[in-house]
């Protein structure tokens, strides 16, 4: 049984309302010859969804800030084997991290996307299809780190976790100023950027003064 996300505004379409899932991320699929994939879905592949009612169009949109890294637009329909992402869009993001979006309408990309082309946050990718190894119209939206493993998308959706790097916490920024010397706001900025959980380290430095 296929669930919904449960927002009223999901982040990778442009209209309003939520989506369901129908394939969850991890889920074991046999034979599915989608690009990188081993036996186990590594994506989440949704369908846009109001008053309860699924729709065969979406407008897909970037979920943050990023580069473009690779992109297709000329698969014209369902492929069983070449090509099985269909059209689609991966896009690098500040913190390192990759998006995935598959199956794309034909045609309904923009002119601009082109590999090394900037995207902002909600810039349009084109239409949500059925292009490449797909049965229906849906988005297979993928996450990967920085080490190509590919992770649960949910959490990124739900704004739970950000492609954008942490931004340091004022109170940080202080704390940090008390143990060291820098020559400027920049540097000290640059220095947070290399921790990982900014309130624990400093934490420790100062404790350790
Ligand atoms: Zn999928």
């Amino acid at each position: 049984m296929a669930r919904l996300l449960g927002l009223s505004k999901v982040p990778v379409f442009a209209e309003e309302g939520d989506a369901k899932i129908t394939s969850e991320f991890g889920e074991i699929i046999n034979d599915y010859p989608v690009e990188g994939q081993t036996g186990r879905h590594t994506a989440l592949d949704l369908v846009r969804c109001t008053d309860g009612k699924t729709s065969e169009t979406a407008t897909i949109t970037s979920m943050a800030d990023g580069i473009i890294i690779a992109q297709r637009k000329w698969v014209k329909g369902f492929s069983s084997a070449k090509a099985t992402a269909g059209n689609c869009v991966y896009i690098k993001h500040r913190n390192g991290m990759v998006s995935k979006y598959f199956h794309l309408e034909y045609g309904s990309m923009p002119e601009w996307i082109c590999d090394g082309a900037e995207v902002k946050k909600n810039d349009v990718l084109g239409y949500m299809g059925a292009t490449g190894y797909a049965f229906g119209v849906h988005l297979h939206f993928q996450v990967e780190d920085e080490n190509g493993v590919c992770v649960d998308p949910e959490p990124y959706l739900l704004g739970i976790k950000s492609f954008d790097p942490e931004p340091p916490s004022p109170t940080a920024i202080y704390r940090l100023a008390l143990k060291r010397e820098f020559s400027s706001y920049d540097e000290a900025i640059k220095a947070l950027n290399g921790l990982n959980d900014i309130g624990i380290s400093t934490e420790l430095l100062i404790r350790q003064k």
